[in-house]
């Protein structure tokens, strides 16, 4: 493998009401919210993110929530399935907890040797609960709704739908140093190693069915983790070679991205994993005060009064 890789940092997507995406992220699925702060590109809307204690690469979900906007469709050329991973032992714990909470959801099913529950968020993305081997020896965190033992980790992994897998699955292999693992009932899993948060992504080819939009309950993209800017620069380079076009470093406070749009149409990030969200607050208040970059704080008093309430997390 030419490249070095950890495979997932952050996925990031589209909900509509901010208040009912807190409450579920947090209060249901149990993820502590790590960062409130504002779109970089647009500082009239919230960026939430969510994660483990200290937010870590491979637990981050974070979204754009944008009152009104219009539900997306799910299809082909998007990631769909986000999977959290939690012990297997704890399986029956969650379907206990999504009955209890009023939660429909299906399964236990198998894939893979791993159980998974099936659920939608308030916007209608697919959330699965992965009962994994290796969850069982990495903490839990022991602030959430969730007792520490059964806590999410962080991601299991990310499932992409596509007309045609072939393209994509060099991207992956070529350039964001992951490796086919085996196939299972359609499904074929890439792995960046193993027994660690979001080493997972599996193609599903989904032949004959619509093209996605983008919109609420859609992943808008998926990042990659790059140890530093020298890896993510190899990446970058590796990528190239295989996409059209691979954007400039950008500066996002917390990680320093490029972007590119892979062939299958998931448009994918390269992120760092330095300096991660204690960068601007400590890891014992992360979340809590709305935290804006720098060519933003002059505003804030009017970015603050713009945004809506986000409730209690
Ligand atoms: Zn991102």
């Amino acid at each position: 493998m030419s490249t070095q890789s950890a495979g997932l940092h952050h996925i990031t997507s589209i909900a509509s009401d901010p208040r009912e995406n807190v409450r579920f992220y947090t209060r249901e699925l149990g993820l502590r919210f790590v960062k409130k702060t504002v779109n970089f590109d647009d500082p009239g809307s919230y960026h939430l993110y969510f994660g483990d204690e200290t937010g870590r690469p491979g637990s981050i979900m974070t979204f754009f929530p944008w009152p009104g906007v219009k539900a997306g469709r799910h299809g082909t050329g998007q990631a769909e399935e986000v999977g959290y991973a939690v012990p297997k032992a704890s399986i029956g714990w969650w379907a206990e907890r999504l009955g209890a909470r009023g939660i429909a959801f299906e399964g236990p099913t198998r894939r893979f040797e791993e159980s998974v529950l099936l659920l939608k968020d308030p916007d209608g993305h697919f959330v699965e609960i992965v009962g994994t081997d290796w969850a069982g020896a990495v903490a839990g965190w022991a602030g959430g709704e969730v007792p520490a033992e059964h806590a999410v980790r962080g991601f299991s992994g990310v499932t992409l739908w596509l007309s045609e897998a072939a393209a994509t699955a060099r991207v992956l292999t070529e350039a964001l140093g992951f490796a086919e693992v085996g196939s299972d009932n359609g499904r074929r899993r890439f792995a960046a190693g193993a027994g660690d948060l979001g080493t997972v992504v599996d193609l599903r080819e989904v032949g004959g069915y619509p093209a996605g939009k983008l919109g609420a309950g859609i992943v808008h993209h998926i990042a990659f983790r790059a140890s530093d800017d020298a890896a993510q620069a190899e990446m970058a380079e590796q990528a190239r070679r295989l996409v059209s076009q691979v954007t400039p470093q950008v500066d996002r406070n917390y990680f320093r991205s490029v972007y590119f749009r892979e062939p299958g149409g998931v448009l994918f990030e390269i992120a760092t994993d330095d300096p991660g969200f204690a960068v601007d607050e400590p890891v014992a208040h992360l979340g809590e005060a709305l935290k804006l970059p720098p060519q933003y704080e002059p505003h804030r008093a009017k970015i603050e009064a713009a945004l809506p309430e986000l409730g209690q997390p």
